[in-house]
């Protein structure tokens, strides 16, 4: 295989601004470009300017990538391969990501925008830990021996892969969905095809490389890169892809699961959130006021679990808002490169319009504009900013408070009892994840119980850990990722009857 690491390590490195050459796919082992020669262009969205055009996949090169997977899969040199030797690859493949960690983070940050300080410093060891955690898997995945009541019979399960995936992942933390997704899908000896976001394909691609340099066989890992209207609708409908994984928008969710139900393939997915971050007056409310700050602001609100329902007991709700907004305030928002920089820009003049639409749409419904909605000063003039952004006076039934609005954005929103609480958290068709500040335990477990959330926070936010599961309640999705559980994801189980009846 020839590769194009150098390419992009000279984006990652500053040294080349544009890349003169198309990026190109990875299918079967071999760098590729999109059968029909065309090229998409990709950002930077501190600057706004195009930094590299990149292969765009459609039906044939996804076809392709299956054709790939599906053969690697049936490989013996896969299919054979010792689940010892399944977490050795594994475990070696964070060794060259770890190697490689300062590229990757400001690749990362080049195409993304998150701040490089959040991308090396967070992003990368977290996903170096889940590659080393998910190689310890590969050894126990076992089935069970089952008692059954049937004479004459001895019944065993074993765990098998589901065989080929399809994994779709959005651009907010394009690094950790490529490690969520194939570290378990690999342990557990499945191939995989990677369709990375439009807005963030570059780090996929030199993860991919690095698998094929750990040792991963050609085919086990293949990435088209292309747009969700061809390229993910593609792999979403193919008859030969056995599994789709999903993180995105809960619309597109939707979508998957009506385009998946040709060969009934098995889906899961992790979808949007409108989280409750809830602030009891019994809490430590200026440190809880402070981590209000980072629910909502990390990653620039691009989060599926951000804190973006505020709710504030009432007499303490202008001393939490006063901390909220005089934090927020001294915040240096600008480019993440920069190391300074503690939020960066939205991934896209997309996102920025559609984040600025409901900005406007807050303020015609007479929500009041406590801080930011508009660009901040100093950033450069192609980038896609916007201020750190606190709405006031905010009802329940507003659209600011309804959608998931995916940026800079929280709306505060002010409760005086427990009953009236935990009715407005659970009003909501989203239900990924929950916080609640207080000292009281009984209250903090009573609130663990009540909310309809796949993860509930207690004075603490945005915690994720490898052994932890992640996933949704109600219209956020389904199936867990991360933990034991996410082997329910990417492993089947057969049953195996022995009839025992002749042998003496
Ligand atoms: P999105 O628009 O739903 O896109 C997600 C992925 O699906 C992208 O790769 C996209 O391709 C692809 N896609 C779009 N239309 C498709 C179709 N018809 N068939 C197949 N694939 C299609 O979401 P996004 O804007 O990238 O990401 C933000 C959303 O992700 C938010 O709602 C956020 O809450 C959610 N999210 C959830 C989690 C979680 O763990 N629950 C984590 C992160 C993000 P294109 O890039 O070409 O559009
Ligand atoms: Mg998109």
């Amino acid at each position: 295989m020839t590769t194009q690491k150098p390419l992009l390590l000279a984006l990652a490195t500053g040294q080349a601004s544009l890349l003169d050459e198309p990026v190109r796919m990875l299918i079967g082992g071999e760098l590729a470009d999109a059968a029909s020669g065309a090229t998409f262009p990709t950002y930077n969205p501190a600057t706004g300017a195009v930094i590299a055009n990149v292969a765009a996949g459609a039906a044939a090169d996804v076809d392709r990538a299956v054709q790939a997977a599906r053969a690697a899969f049936g490989h013996p040199t896969w299919a054979k391969l010792t689940p010892a030797s399944r977490g050795e690859l594994l475990w070696r493949l964070a060794d060259l990501i770890q190697r490689d960690a300062d590229v990757l983070a400001r690749l990362e940050t080049t195409n993304n925008g998150r701040p490089y300080r959040n991308t090396r410093n967070g992003d990368l060891p977290g996903i170096i830990k889940h590659f080393r955690y998910h190689a310890g898997w590969a050894t126990k995945l076992h089935g069970t021996t089952v008692p059954v009541s049937t004479p004459n019979h001895f019944v065993y399960t074993v765990r098998e892969p589901m065989g080929v995936c399809g994994c779709i992942i959005p651009w907010n933390y394009p690094l950790n969905m490529v490690s969520w997704k194939i570290a378990p899908a690999l342990a557990a000896g499945n191939t995989v095809i990677l369709k990375p976001a439009e807005e963030t394909p570059l780090t996929a691609l030199w993860i991919a490389e690095l698998a094929l340099e750990a040792g991963f066989p050609p085919g086990v890992v293949n990435v088209v890169t292309g747009m969700g209207e061809t390229a993910g609708a593609a792999l979403v409908a193919h008859p030969n892809v056995d599994k789709l994984a999903f993180t995105g928008s809960t619309a597109v969710g939707r979508k998957i699961v009506e385009a998946a139900a040709g060969n009934l393939k098995r889906i899961s997915l992790e979808l949007g959130g409108k989280s409750p971050n809830v602030i009891f007056a019994d809490a430590d409310v200026t440190a809880a006021a402070r981590q209000a700050v980072w629910a909502i602001l990390s990653n620039a609100g691009q989060n599926c679990c951000a804190g973006s329902r505020l709710f504030v007991q009432r007499h303490v709700a202008d001393q939490v808002l006063d901390t909220v907004v005089s934090t927020m305030e001294r915040l240096r928002v600008g480019n993440g490169l920069d190391p300074e920089t503690q939020v960066g820009p939205l991934v896209s003049q997309e996102q920025l319009s559609r984040v600025s639409g409901f900005v406007a749409a807050g303020r015609d419904a007479g929500a009041e504009l406590l801080l930011g909605g508009v660009r901040p000063a100093g950033v450069a003039d192609g980038g896609f900013f916007l201020a750190p952004t606190v709405f006031g006076k905010v009802q329940d039934e507003m659209e600011i408070v309804r959608e998931e609005i995916f940026g800079p954005v929280v709306c505060a929103l002010e409760f005086d009892d427990w009953d009236e609480l935990i009715a407005r958290a659970n009003d909501t068709p989203y239900g990924l994840a929950s916080a609640i500040w207080t000292r009281d335990i009984n209250k903090a477990h009573r609130f663990a119980q009540a909310i309809q959330a796949g993860t509930v926070w207690i004075n603490t936010y945005n915690m994720f850990d490898p052994a932890a599961p992640f996933g949704g309640y109600k219209q956020s999705g389904y199936g867990r990722e991360m933990g034991e559980a996410v082997y329910e994801l990417y492993t089947q189980t057969k049953t195996v009857w022995v009839g025992l009846n002749g042998v003496r």
